[in-house]
């Protein structure tokens, strides 16, 4: 065989093996923002019903003005929703925290820092949620039991360490796209006209920047309600669970 070719066959079998590694690591990638469904455990996305019921969750946070833009309107409406909070925002705010349960709205573990959680450590994930069920506990949660993955992503190990502790994976499947829809009619509009029995629909209204999503809130409430949708907390939700 000529020297040239014997070179170029393992130069073949090496590019191979590189563009192979790299469809796995997309194929990974995309499968872990997957929001219904899950290598390891169970994840809920929506709950299947007949029923015209929606559940809201708001991530991220606790801050001021995220809590201050949504509370006020939730009760004036009577409505309670699930907050999917972070540890490290929690200690930082612990009374916010405090206010969203007095005010009977559900809280869920974020994680503590909010970081990616593929490809970590069991240790990291336990520290992550063990931190955070401390807090959400001080706020006065008697038992929390709703994860909230951060960027919705998780591979093994999250989902892994998330029912090691007695919780369950909740993602949406109606969340929010301001970059499609930067007026809050249009990002309200879009968010109730995808909404559906039994949907779990995600806003972020909790940093400086999430000003869009703040206004959008009252005419989600509004828009839900004019459709004939009742606005609940996941966990109000999930008792519609059929058993399998
Ligand atoms: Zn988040």
């Amino acid at each position: 065989m000529p020297r040239r070719a014997a070179l170029r066959k393992p130069l073949r079998i090496a590019i191979l093996a590189i563009l192979l590694l790299l469809a796995t690591a997309l194929a990974l990638w995309r499968i872990s923002k997957l929001p219904c469904w899950q290598m390891v455990g169970a994840v809920t996305c929506r709950v299947e019903t007949d029923e015209k019921i929606v559940a809201l969750s708001f991530d991220d946070g606790p801050t001021p003005e995220g809590v201050d833009a949504v509370i006020d309107e939730l009760a004036r409406r009577r409505v309670h929703a699930t907050f999917f909070l972070i540890g490290s925002k929690m200690e930082r705010y612990p009374e916010q925290a405090k206010r969203l349960v007095a005010a009977g709205h559900e809280l869920g573990n974020h994680s503590w820092s909010h970081g990616h959680m593929v490809g970590r450590s069991q240790a990291h994930y336990r520290a992550e949620i063990a931190r955070t069920d401390a807090l959400l506990r001080a706020a006065g949660v008697a038992r929390p039991v709703l994860f909230r993955p951060p960027y919705g992503r998780r591979l093994f190990g999250l989902p892994l360490a998330v029912e090691q502790q007695g919780y369950r994976s909740i993602t949406w499947d109606v969340a929010d796209d301001v970059g499609r829809h930067p007026t809050p009619a249009a990002y309200a509009r879009d968010i109730v006209a995808r909404a559906r029995p039994g949907s779990i629909i995600l806003v972020h209204p909790m940093y400086r920047g999430n000003r869009v999503e703040r206004a959008a809130v009252p005419l989600i409430l509004d828009g839900l309600a004019a459709k004939g949708y009742r606005i609940v907390t996941v966990g109000e939700l999930l008792k519609r669970e059929k058993p399998e």
